[in-house]
């Protein structure tokens, strides 16, 4: 087909083949269209022809179908008589009733009898393909020369990483550095794209550390401070491809939605594997270990590098589905588990070490250590249930430290965007300063190591004894200040109310319901 057929066919749609409507201009050129028939995008398949109800079908699957339909015998109804007279428009009526005449009279004005032409908008669902399914093309596709997202210069050096990571992260100072080194040689090793000529290793990172400890923050938090896309996925939820549960791509996938479709933009991003260590190989089993030693077999071509074809907006491949080529070489993948058993495991080969020779004394001395996960290494990993591959496209290994109650009360004050500053921030808004006694703020912690769930713990802790104050404050103009207590947080007593104007009501607590009534 010729050019002029396609501007035909695409004049032929006044509302363009973008998001819909006379806005869509913009996304139009920043979205790239799909095949209506084989879902391969504008950039693999070539030029679309436009069909009404935003429908694109390439250029391959037009002529395809043209020749099929150029081809096909009708089975014999050309070389029918009948059907032959009907579409010329002479439809035989001499064996008709003149009422049903009448009828058809109308009919055969607009086309053949009986034959509608198939609404192509009813095939299509919810009609134009939605926004989260679409690829935003890639750069280099219309801008001569793509600005580069990543600039040698603007990577932040490791010791700012770690400042700014200082700001929300309290301690795991180990963890804090080995990370801001290994992201800052990422992404230099990304920015020049040196790989080819003196390979760089890809510094993925095996993170360690117990429930609560900080891992998804940190992640969090570094992503959000090098602005680049994040995906967190739970390595629970994958299956080897073909079983129920995601496809190990679906973490890409995920990513490139959270790069809002921009493959450029994706392929520079971090994913974020949570609960690794449920993907161990499960010892003593007979049957296939579909979730777990094939999700780490199928994720080393992932880690290392590789092209894969992954669904758009969607967790699985299926027909309705478009397809977008993602490359994962440059994408850092940060592995994080808690490892359970891990400790254990170090405990007995250090023990082994430990009762051979002069050193005999200090067997049991590791049943004290509490910071066991440090000592890590690959072969304590290993015996842990990772595969050898696996553990070596992760060559950066971090551990982070169980918290402690002096951390637990830093945590509490400290980031920047802390439970109790913002706590402080929502009763500031009433003209409320609320303030905490340092001993209040250890009971807190206390509680919270009881619960054994990490820094997670604090925040439903603070929420439980919080709910009465945020509930009453607001009912009394009169109160400028609440003191948090530790009496209060244990039970046995209530806050210090001040009224405004600064003199101390301490001893008319009693008239404030809440200072009444203790929390249990
Ligand atoms: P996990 O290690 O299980 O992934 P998270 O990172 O989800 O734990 O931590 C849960 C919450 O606890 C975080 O949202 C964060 O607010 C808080 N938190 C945990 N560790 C720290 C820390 N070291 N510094 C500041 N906040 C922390």
């Amino acid at each position: 087909m010729s050019d002029m057929d396609h501007k035909d066919m695409e004049s032929g749609n006044p509302e363009g083949n973008g998001a819909g409507g006379s806005d869509s201009g913009e996304k139009k050129k920043e979205y790239e269209d799909v095949c209506f028939i084989c879902r391969r995008p504008e950039s693999k398949a070539g030029k679309m022809f436009h069909l009404p109800n935003n429908i694109c079908v390439c250029d391959d699957c037009m002529h395809k179908t043209m020749d099929a339909v150029s081809q096909y015998d009708y089975q014999g109804m050309l070389n029918n008589p009948q059907i032959l007279n009907m579409l010329n428009g002479q439809f035989d009526s001499r064996n008709k009733k003149p009422e049903e005449d009448g009828e058809k009279k109308d009919e055969k004005k607009q086309g053949f009898p009986n034959i509608s032409v198939i609404n192509l908008s009813g095939l299509t669902g919810s009609g134009p393909i939605p926004n989260k399914q679409r690829i935003r093309k890639k750069n280099g596709a219309e801008k001569e020369k793509a600005k580069p997202l990543l600039d040698i210069h603007s990577i932040p050096a490791p010791h700012k990483i770690k400042a700014r990571l200082d700001e929300y992260v309290i301690g795991q100072e180990r963890a804090k550095k080995i990370i801001s080194v290994a992201v800052y040689n990422h992404y230099k090793r990304v920015a020049t794209d040196t790989m080819d000529e003196i390979e760089i290793e890809k510094s993925n990172i095996l993170m360690i550390g117990p429930t609560g400890s900080g891992k998804t923050y940190l992640v969090k938090t570094l992503a959000r401070l090098l602005d680049v896309p994040l995906a967190i996925a739970d390595a629970t939820s994958l299956t080897e491809a073909g079983y129920i549960g995601d496809d190990i791509e679906s973490v890409v996938s995920k990513l490139l939605a959270a790069a809002d479709n921009d493959v450029d933009k994706a392929e520079q991003g971090i994913i974020f594997i949570d609960e690794i260590d449920k993907i161990a190989k499960k010892k003593n089993t007979t049957s296939r270990d579909v979730s777990g030693e094939s999700v780490q077999q199928g994720m080393l071509k992932l880690l290392e590098g590789a092209e894969v074809e992954v669904p758009v907006g969607a967790n699985s491949k299926n027909a309705m589905v478009p397809l977008a080529t993602v490359n994962t070489r440059n994408i850092l993948f940060i592995c994080g588990g808690a490892f359970p058993d891990l400790a254990e495991i170090i405990k007995q080969r250090l023990r082994r070490q430990t009762s051979i020779g002069f050193n005999a004394e200090l067997r049991d001395k590791w049943d004290r250590e509490k910071n066991i996960l440090s000592q890590v290494t690959v072969e304590d990993i290993r015996n842990f249930g990772m595969i050898p591959e696996f553990i070596g496209r992760l060559p950066i290994l971090c551990t982070l430290e169980g918290l402690n109650e002096e951390m637990l009360v830093r945590i509490l004050k400290e980031p920047r965007n802390a439970i109790l500053k913002q706590y402080q921030k929502l009763l500031e808004l009433d003209e409320v300063k609320l303030e905490f006694t340092d001993d209040a703020l250890e009971a807190i912690a206390k509680k919270a190591l009881e619960k054994d769930t990490g820094a997670r713990a604090l925040r439903s802790i603070i929420e439980d004894f919080m709910l009465d104050i945020m509930y009453e404050i607001p009912k009394d103009d009169n109160i400028g200040r609440v003191t948090i207590t530790r009496a209060y947080i244990e039970g046995t007593g209530g806050p210090l109310i001040d009224i405004r104007g600064n003199y101390s009501l301490e001893d008319m607590e009693d008239m404030h319901e809440i200072a009444e009534k203790p929390v249990s």
